[in-house]
């Protein structure tokens, strides 16, 4: 028997011997005694007795004291958490938000603004692997552009065993949403620019980690930037094939340019035999791209606030042009910095959001 319930017991029978007014003071006695003993009483906690486990969720929780029942919140079916909006300060560098994405703006196709200076609506992903291509380097999810790019390669791909080329290695296409990246390229932020690799698509599908390590192979036979420098493709490493698919991938309508190096170039204008030169037109020479071409398309139907370069000009641009690219003038350093100078180092500001075409934050914000 508990002590508070033997002090009323005595108490009541002080009452019941008439000695009234004692019996009173003492219930009341008892009920403070009572009232202690119980707040004093230990109660139970929500800690598990046996040793707790990491998986132990306590149904109980303490309040005041008291143990009370963890309400469970009922979550309904085909609940998603909605995701934190996304805040936008316009002088942030905007590579930062495109670079961040990784996945594609749910809207109507669209490429926004130029080539250098834009992003991607509606982006596709070109699947890591075809019938006769394979996308290398995934790790940068950079294998999306606008539907139209997609289509073109997945034609160009399966086109390739016709003019001798194996298949496709495809490097960066765009993010999913375009726009600026973290690393690499000034363009291809519209979702229209391709990078192919000058090196065949072996007869084996290469493991995610081939894709990440292999090296595309130069088509130069020496340094560019030397006095009088031999500035020709490889006969050992350049073929015919190479030759073909370039001339297949310039030849389609939707084909803006194709940037190669002024060595390749100068090797295609060679190759052509045929009165059909109109292709080489499109092919332009241009600072590295001698491990790959880089294709071009012109902005496609319907992609309001795309804008197309001016078309290159007339002519197949094999003569005075592409004799300039191969002199020593675009290559040898006019300054060279002298021995033990470290050479100077021009670091460009990144381009900030509010750079890029309103647009674009549509497209970063749209979910
Ligand atoms: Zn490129």
């Amino acid at each position: 028997m508990t002590r508070c319930r033997q002090t009323a017991r005595t108490f009541n029978a002080l009452t019941l011997r008439k000695n009234h007014l004692a019996g009173m003071a003492g219930l009341l006695a008892a009920v403070l005694i009572c009232g202690k003993a119980e707040a004093s009483t230990p109660v139970p906690t929500a800690k598990p007795t046996h040793a707790a486990t990491q998986d132990y969720q306590p149904s109980l929780q303490v309040v005041a004291g008291v143990p009370v029942p963890i309400k469970k919140r009922s979550v309904p079916d085909g609940y998603v958490p909605s995701k934190p909006k996304l805040v936008l300060y316009s002088q942030f560098p905007a590579k930062n938000y495109f670079g961040a994405a990784d996945g594609p703006a749910p809207l109507k196709a669209r490429s926004i603004g130029s080539y250098a200076k834009g992003c991607l609506a509606g982006g596709a992903s070109l699947p890591p692997d075809g019938p006769t291509w394979q996308a290398m380097r995934l790790s940068r999810n950079r294998n999306w552009g606008h539907p139209e790019l997609i289509d073109y390669l997945k034609d160009l791909a399966t086109d390739a065993p016709s003019v001798g080329w194996n298949g496709l290695l495809v490097g960066d296409l765009a993010q999913p949403r375009g726009g600026p990246m973290i690393s690499g390229h000034a363009s291809h932020q519209i979702g229209l620019d391709a990078d192919i690799w000058l090196t065949e698509m072996p007869n084996r599908r290469l493991s995610t980690k081939e894709r990440e390590e292999i090296s595309a192979i130069s088509m130069l036979i020496g340094p560019m930037d030397i006095k009088g420098a031999d500035r020709r493709v490889d006969p050992a490493k350049w073929s015919n094939a190479h030759a073909s698919l370039i001339r297949r991938a310039a030849s389609d309508k939707r084909v803006a340019r194709i940037f190669v190096s002024p060595t390749i170039k100068k090797a295609l204008c060679k190759f052509e035999k045929s009165k059909n030169r109109a292709w080489l037109g499109k092919v332009r020479p241009w600072w590295g791209h001698h491990y790959h071409f880089h294709v071009r398309l012109s902005c496609p139907a319907g992609s309001k606030g795309c804008k197309n370069q001016n078309p290159p000009p007339p002519g197949d641009g094999c003569g005075k042009h592409l004799t300039y690219w191969l002199s020593d003038e675009p290559w040898v350093p006019k300054n060279p910095p002298k021995p033990g100078e470290k050479p100077k180092v021009v670091k460009k500001r990144a381009m900030a959001l509010a750079a890029l075409p309103k647009a674009c934050r549509t497209v970063l914000t749209a979910n």
